[in-house]
């Protein structure tokens, strides 16, 4: 990508739009040497951090970079929860959007979660980014952009990527492909330790099963019947529940990955044996994993997650049927980390916190 195409942040540079950018300069023009291509790939790469601070490059040469291609990310709100070891970032993108950004910090490890869209058009109708409505598509950059700030700041070396933030990958497929890539081959991130999840964009998970990137997928089913699933996921009307478990069937065979079922647990809502027999069917046909997600609480939608003991009887229900079988990690419950809430919850102090200076 070229400095003059839709760039909005340094990341969006491919190495020959940072080149572009070299020769475009008042202190030289035609090519730029290669090896300030690599001190800013290292800058950006392996360094992080504001240009101030990268040692390999003369003064005025980061000054004009800090100054043309200013970070896509303003932070607006940075909450800490689980003792430190979960991070929350609220931003405030170029036009004023906000995205989410999670880092989870383990023993051996750490995890971000990043949005690839600011909002979401999918409408799932217990998701508070759904209810929202959907604002724009994020650029390569600005996906990228948000890993490497928190890798910069995460006292553990960051091993996995979850695009479980703000939006639906797929529907943002070109820069969600592109980001994937990056991570891999400059960040040095693993592709299986990179997932995507999806709510099931049953042409998409088809297309993304070719691109030769053997990342995790996620499915976010919820419910196990077309009535009900048509209710809770919106997409379904579109894709059905066969087609998805078609798609994610073939994925495993085209890919040699078993895709993973996400379930929001409902209280009296997907938490009955009639919806967890029928996802011990889907399941099971697609080999799939699944996942279940106490739900958080979310202003607007009037259901409440299942209680503990019905999280307890779903998981056995499932392990007695010879399902693989675990339930989320509730991470971030004191900072609102569930997708969308802390965007909803600053909304209205939004336009004074972007006042505060950005910080890394
Ligand atoms: S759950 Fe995911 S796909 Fe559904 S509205 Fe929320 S962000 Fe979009």
């Amino acid at each position: 990508m070229s400095p003059r195409s839709t760039v909005v942040g340094p990341y969006d540079l491919d190495r020959d739009g940072l080149a572009d950018w070299l020769a475009a300069g008042s202190e030289r023009r035609g090519n730029a040497p290669s090896y300030r291509v690599d001190q800013l790939w290292d800058g950006l790469y392996v360094q992080g951090g504001p240009p101030e601070n990268w040692s390999n490059l003369p003064k005025a040469l980061r000054q004009r970079f800090a100054e043309e291609l200013p970070p896509a990310l303003t932070e607006v709100r940075r909450s800490t929860g689980d003792g430190g070891d979960t991070v929350k970032w609220l931003w405030a993108l170029h036009d004023g959007a906000t995205i989410e950004t999670v880092l989870m910090v383990y023993d051996d490890r750490a995890t971000v979660c990043v949005s690839s869209q600011a909002g979401c058009a999918m409408a799932c109708g217990f998701c508070a980014t759904g209810q929202d409505g959907f604002t724009r598509h994020l650029s390569v950059g600005e996906i990228v952009e948000q890993v490497m700030v928190a890798r910069h700041v995460s006292p553990r070396r960051v091993s996995n990527v979850v695009f479980m933030g703000m939006g639906e990958p797929l529907a943002n497929y070109g820069p969600t492909v592109a980001t994937l890539r990056r991570l891999r081959d400059d960040v040095g991130l693993s592709a299986r330790h990179l997932t995507v999840s999806t709510v099931g964009m049953v042409p998409a998970i088809r297309r993304l099963a070719s691109e030769e990137l053997p990342v995790g997928l996620a499915i976010s089913v919820h419910a196990a019947t077309d009535a009900l699933r048509d209710e809770l996921v919106p997409i379904n009307r579109r894709h059905n529940l066969e087609s998805l478990v078609d798609a994610a069937i073939d994925w495993r065979e085209q890919t040699g990955r078993r895709v993973s079922f996400e379930w929001a647990l409902i209280d009296g809502v997907n938490d009955t044996p009639e919806q967890l027999d029928a996802l011990i069917e889907l399941a099971d046909q697609a080999r799939a994993h699944v996942n279940f997600i106490p739900l958080n609480p979310t202003p607007g939608w009037p259901t409440k997650g299942t209680p503990p003991a019905g999280v307890r009887f779903a998981r056995e229900r499932l392990a007695r049927a010879g399902i693989t079988v675990t339930v989320r990690d509730t991470r971030g419950d004191d900072i609102d980390a569930a997708c969308g809430q802390l965007a909803s919850r600053t909304r209205g102090e939004s336009a004074v916190a972007l006042a505060a200076p950005h910080r890394r």
